[in-house]
């Protein structure tokens, strides 16, 4: 099943994709973080719905939102979690390559959330090296803690792509990354999620991102350092995982700061994000 939130006479919706058509489905859940508490149960229901005659409109017809519009918690992240991209990183500081031994967690604002078609607006006066990430995106289906990566595959709901919208300079200057992390809308999801029923191998998947049409990053998810279950076993080790939580697993080898001469993102520049057998997401950069 794909998960959908949408706008559609004004107002905010949850749906499942039925082809190219969106099935309202809020008699089953006001909105998506709702649904997904509502485990299988909820799904089921989602099912009848989609096999009912239903009315649905199109995607013409709506804007889609990021799936979850308002996380309850900051997304959360991992860094550096591909080879290639850990020595991009470090190669571009002058220094040795360190492969982690535990993997680097940081998050991003609830306030980033964005959609998976609009714009990300921002003030070239707060950032001059805003810089793409295309990320596999984990949502939780149950809470769990100290879910060991054995089991940690039950915990998961499904799968979304998001770009990882990054202030290299702010990243710098604060040093945490928390801050050149969070800008406002930083944080386009979607266009979909995924349910884990629909993707027998999240850890085969290739994932591309694009600016203007020229691809920039190009890899496939079984290249991270720390698996999917070794990331949820990490996570949640003393840390309440909760349903709904948006985990991002990392961004491969490519991204601006680390090309030679770097490339940063500018007004009218458009970035698309996809993940095979998930979807892609598309925003034009815009300057306020
Ligand atoms: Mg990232």
């Amino acid at each position: 099943m794909r998960l959908v939130t949408y706008i559609y006479e004004d107002q905010l919706k949850p749906g499942a994709m039925r082809g190219k058509d969106i099935v309202d489905i809020s008699s089953v859940a006001p909105d998506i973080l709702s649904l997904i508490s509502m485990k299988d149960d909820g799904l089921a229901q989602v099912q009848d719905l989609l096999q009912s005659d239903r009315a649905t409109v199109s995607l013409e017809q709506v804007i889609l939102t990021a799936p979850i519009p308002s996380p309850r918690r900051n997304v959360m992240c991992l860094g550096l979690n591909y080879v290639e991209h850990a020595e991009e990183h470090y190669s571009a500081a002058g220094q040795q390559t360190k492969v982690p031994e535990y993997p680097l967690i940081f998050n991003k604002a609830t306030t980033t959330a964005n959609g998976p078609f609009d714009d990300f607006r921002y003030d070239p006066a707060v950032t001059a090296e805003l810089d793409w990430e295309v990320e596999l995106a984990l949502i939780i289906g149950r809470e769990g803690r100290n879910v060991s990566a054995e089991k940690a595959m039950d915990y998961i709901y499904g799968y979304t792509v998001l770009n990882d919208l990054s202030a290299r300079d702010l990243q710098r200057f604060h040093q945490q990354f928390f801050k050149g992390k969070s800008l406002d809308g930083s944080c386009p999801m979607g266009p979909w999620i995924v349910t884990k029923d629909q993707v027998p191998d999240p850890q085969n998947l290739q994932l591309v991102s694009r600016v203007n049409g020229q691809v920039k990053q190009n890899s496939n998810t079984s290249l991270m350092i720390f698996n999917i279950p070794s990331i949820i076993e990490h996570l949640s080790f003393g840390m309440s995982l909760l349903p709904g939580d948006i985990i991002a697993t990392g961004t491969p080898s490519g991204v601006g700061f680390a090309r030679k001469p770097p490339e940063f993102l500018k007004a009218g520049d458009i970035v698309e994000c996809e993940v095979e057998g998930i979807g892609a997401i598309r925003n034009v950069i815009s300057a306020v």
